[in-house]
Parts: C-alpha cells; sequence; structure tokens
C-alpha cells in the first residue's frame, strides 16, 4: 500500500496575503500575490524521496465569494505548477473545493460534499491510490484541516506559531513538518 501526504495550500505551501478591503490575511487572489514559502520545495522533495505521494487539499471560495475569477485561480495553478516542476516535485492530484456555503456566486454556493473538513478528497485519494490511511498525513494550518485528517484516519501536524489543535503534532512551517513525517516513520 502506498502513503500519502495531504497538503493544505494556503498556510502551508504559500504565504496568506493581507488584504485592506477586509483587513483580514487570507487565500491570495491574484498570481502577483502568490509566494512560495521558503523551504517547501525542499520539504517536498524529501517527502517524496521517502515514498510519500503528496496530494494538495484546498477550499478556494474566493470565487463563490466573487473575489476572484476562475482566471485569478488558473493563474496561480500555473505558477505553483512551474516552481514544483522546475524543482522536479510531482503532486499527484491537486483537490479543490470551490463552493462556499454562503457565497453569492450560485453556481457555487450552498452546501457541498467536499469543503473541508469533510474528509471526501481524502477518501478519493486513498481508493484512487490504495494508500494506507495510518501511514499518511494532513498538514494544515486551520482546525478544519485537522478534523478533515482526523475524520480520514491520518495523522495530522497543525502548522502554527501557537496551539495545536488537536492535531497530533505541531510545526512552524513545512520544513519542520517534513522532519516530523520522517522522524516518524
Ligand atoms: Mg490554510
Ligand atoms: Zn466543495
Amino acid at each position: 500500500m502506498g502513503k500519502g501526504v495531504f497538503l493544505d495550500r494556503d498556510g502551508v505551501i504559500n504565504a496568506n496575503v493581507f488584504y485592506a478591503d477586509t483587513g483580514e490575511v487570507e487565500a491570495p487572489r491574484k498570481v502577483a500575490d502568490f509566494t512560495i514559502l521558503p523551504g517547501v520545495l525542499e520539504a517536498m522533495k524529501q517527502l517524496a524521496g521517502a515514498d510519500y505521494l503528496l496530494f494538495a487539499v484546498s477550499n478556494q471560495p474566493n470565487q463563490a465569494k466573487r473575489k476572484a475569477t476562475a482566471a485569478d485561480h488558473e493563474a496561480i495553478q500555473a505558477k505553483l505548477a512551474t516552481a514544483l516542476d522546475a524543482a522536479g516535485i510531482r503532486i499527484e492530484e491537486f483537490f479543490y473545493c470551490f463552493h462556499h456555503p454562503k457565497g453569492v456566486e450560485p453556481s457555487l454556493s450552498g452546501p457541498c460534499v467536499c469543503r473541508k473538513p469533510s474528509p471526501y478528497f481524502l477518501n478519493q485519494a486513498r481508493d484512487a491510490h490504495g494508500l494506507d490511511m495510518a501511514q499518511s498525513w494532513m498538514v494544515g494550518d486551520r482546525d478544519t484541516d485537522i478534523a478533515c485528517g482526523q475524520a480520514a484516519g491520518v495523522r495530522t501536524i497543525f502548522i502554527a506559531d501557537k496551539g495545536i489543535a488537536g492535531a497530533d503534532h505541531a510545526a512552524i512551517d513545512l520544513r519542520q513538518a517534513a522532519g516530523i513525517i520522517l522522524a516518524a516513520g
């Protein structure tokens, strides 16, 4: 059986961004705002080198909220894919939930099966790739990431400068998280 590391995107792979109009730190809306965090590509390479399949699992409600367009998302995805290709890193699948329960774009608003903390995408990856979930991990920076991982039966790492949110481990960034995963075996 294979083993996987499920990575949240915003705040784990790339930096969140402060936007003055909301006064909040949020997912990047434009490709120019998308920057990969230090050490992330090296950490991914280490995990892949230890035979972990890598997956990205991300809630992206900005289109549902009309804060960003599909073209913005595609441009960000292309920038990420280019960086991964250049580093020789393979992400098996990118799982994106574009829905939001209180969105304003009708086609993307309302309840859905895939929004974290739902384990929907992790279960899908388990079935498609034959993953042993007891040997797999979820790394995220929100309580919902940890709840998602727990619902899917994987071990969890909370990326934060404080608190652990009920996760198995806490780390300040993906580099440190990769160290925890590799040490646990
Ligand atoms: Mg996040
Ligand atoms: Zn969804």
